[in-house]
């Protein structure tokens, strides 16, 4: 044990509880089936509780994305045609990205495959602009190189176009590519019977320019049947929970009477006020989770500094 005497307050940053599966079954169950991308077990929030601190009410709101770099191919937050493990097709695969997760929680794993075709360079221009959050806006293939140069130390200078930017998404794993669609469901480990029968009927709605199954635009439908075919396995994450002790504008906490905790203090996703809601609510603007971890603590110590 640390033990700190604070003389004149405590501001509790512990972060959030992602990785806490009690609390996350209390106040975040409908994202109980997305693993944590963090250590973060909610101590502070409880420490909060013990000295008869209120905690936001659930459901809490958190910050959900699909599997994070490198793992995730540039261009795979497109709506290609979304399986699941059974090969089903999950739903409407243009909808915003906040809430694309919860298409997968009711398939056998929380995860979908996403399948496109040789063709992907025809249909990839008609996805651009179709906003809905970020990373559902897609970037230029010469962005896309820029970017994967921070994660090698190959030269992507001259990686003008989508093929050599996801060749090194395929050597890496996180996508796989087959001749076949049936090679293509092996790699994947997804039911290939069902899985043709789905892209059958995907075509036939291509075809007829009215997506009668699922209401996406048919701008955002392609037809899979040009190989080599391309697969990509994405998994939502809780990156961290986003509701935590209620406090006042200067970060103090407060009691369920809402009566200031004297010398308590809470700041970042250990602090409550910010998020409302169980959907994945921080996803329609960058940063304003880490933003807030930054300025409350801020303040917090500004408010601490301040002779009452
Ligand atoms: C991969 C990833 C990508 C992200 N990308 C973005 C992004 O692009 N934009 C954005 O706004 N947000 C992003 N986030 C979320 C953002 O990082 C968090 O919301 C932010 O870091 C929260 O800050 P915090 O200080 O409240 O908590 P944290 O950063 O989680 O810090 C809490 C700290 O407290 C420590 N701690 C916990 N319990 C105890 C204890 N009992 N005793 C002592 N120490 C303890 C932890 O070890 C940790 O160091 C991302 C998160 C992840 C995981």
């Amino acid at each position: 044990y640390l033990r700190v005497n604070a003389s004149k307050a405590v501001i509790v940053c512990t972060g959030g509880y992602e990785a806490n599966e009690q609390m996350r079954d209390k106040y975040l169950s409908h994202a109980n089936r997305f693993r944590a991308l963090s250590d973060n077990q909610g101590e502070g929030l409880q420490m909060g509780l013990w000295v008869g601190a209120d905690i936001d009410p659930a459901p809490h709101a958190s910050n959900i994305h699909y599997n994070y770099l490198p793992s995730d191919p540039f261009g795979s937050g497109l709506p290609w045609l979304r399986v699941n493990k059974e090969g089903q097709r999950l739903g409407n695969e243009d909808i915003a990205y906040s809430f694309l997760p919860f298409l997968d929680i009711y398939s056998e794993e929380a995860a979908c495959y996403q399948i496109f075709d040789a063709d992907y360079d025809k249909y990839y221009p008609k996805m651009v602009d179709h906003g809905a959050g970020i990373f559902r806006s897609v970037p230029s293939p010469q962005f896309i190189a820029d970017a994967v140069s921070l994660q090698t130390t190959e030269d992507t200078s001259t990686w003008s176009d989508l093929d050599k930017t996801w060749q090194y998404y395929l050597e890496m794993g996180s996508m796989v590519k087959a001749n076949t669609l049936e090679e293509l469901a092996s790699q994947l480990g997804i039911a290939y019977e069902p899985l043709q029968k789905t892209i059958e009927r995907y075509n036939e709605l291509y075809d007829s320019g009215c997506d009668v199954d699922f209401g996406k635009k048919p701008e955002r439908m392609h037809a899979i049947r040009k190989a080599p075919f391309f697969g990509i396995r994405r998994e939502a994450c809780v990156l961290g929970t986003l509701n935590g002790l209620v406090i006042n504008t200067h970060m103090q906490v407060l009691d369920r009477d809402r009566k200031v905790i004297p010398g308590l203090y809470a700041a970042g996703n250990a602090s409550g006020g910010r998020f409302f809601g169980g959907i994945a609510q921080a996803m329609v603007a960058p940063a304003t989770t880490i933003s807030r971890a930054l300025v409350w603590g801020y303040l917090a110590a500004l408010d601490i500094c301040v002779d009452r």
